[in-house]
């Protein structure tokens, strides 16, 4: 049988894509690829020419079997999201479960990872970290999550984008309290590569007074609530945000 290789991929530099990565891409079978334009553009600045499968939410369940069915007959795929780490808060975690149920090899080309890259660069405690991925886009819901956070003591990381990066931070300054400290890092390894730190009420007022520091890709990373001494005061404001939610 053959082997899936799950590759990462640069989440802004081109030149972040690792020797390993291209040798491998080039030598696969076929690329699964998230958006097979994007993908093109990727491997034909490295010079790779090689069959791309669409592989995104929509049809990963129907092409795991068929993806599958290619590997156990001896064939070698690579699977690629968009940016980044696949399964990431990207798709393929279907394919991957199918394959390792099949018994066939999964190995990985680690790389780039915004969760992680932001992480480097915080300067938050970083040996112990939640990982929440997008946050719902209602407001109410968002608030509903944050909630169930607030008295989480490791670092908290999450992915936003520039819709809601304001209202999300707002939304973390009303659950966690605004003067939790947290860091926004934008654009990572791209030409407008920003990362600031501070409160969350300082974060929201400098992303309020300049738009251009609400454009592009985000990784914001809050500090853990500081234990015991802050549980009476999350509890206070867990309380206050639910009355307020059946408030008119
Ligand atoms: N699989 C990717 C990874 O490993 O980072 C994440 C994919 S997720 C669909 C895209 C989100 O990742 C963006 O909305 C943003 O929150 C974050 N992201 C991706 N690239 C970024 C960058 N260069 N700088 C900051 N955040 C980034």
């Amino acid at each position: 049988a053959g082997t899936l290789h799950v590759v990462a991929t640069p989440i802004g530099n081109l030149s972040d894509l690792s020797p390993r990565a291209v040798a491998t891409l080039r030598e696969v079978d076929a690329v699964c690829a998230e958006d097979t334009r994007r993908s093109r553009q990727l491997l034909a600045h490295h010079g790779i020419e090689r069959p791309l499968v669409a592989l995104h939410e929509h049809n990963e369940a129907e092409a795991a079997d068929q993806l599958v069915a290619r590997m156990a007959a001896g064939e070698s795929l690579a699977l690629v999201s968009d940016a980044g780490t696949p399964l990431v808060s990207d798709p393929g975690f279907r394919l991957v479960r199918a394959a390792r149920r099949a018994g066939i090899r999964v190995s990985p080309v680690p790389g780039p990872s915004a969760l992680i890259a932001g992480l480097s660069v915080a300067g938050l405690p970083s040996d112990r970290f939640v990982f929440e991925g997008f946050l719902p886009a209602k407001s109410a819901a968002r608030r509903q999550r944050l909630l169930q956070l607030a008295g989480e003591t490791r670092t908290l990381v999450f992915y936003e984008s520039s819709h809601r990066i304001e209202a999300a931070l707002g939304d973390m300054a009303a659950i966690f309290g605004g003067e939790r400290q947290a860091v926004v890092a934008r654009e990572l390894t791209k030409l407008f590569e920003t990362v600031l730190d501070g409160s969350l009420d300082e974060l929201l007022a400098r992303l309020a007074g300049d738009a251009n520091q609400r454009k592009g890709e985000f990784v914001v990373l809050v500090h853990g609530a500081a234990g015991d001494a802050d549980a009476a005061v999350v509890e206070g404001r867990r309380l206050y945000a639910v009355l307020q939610q059946h408030l008119p």
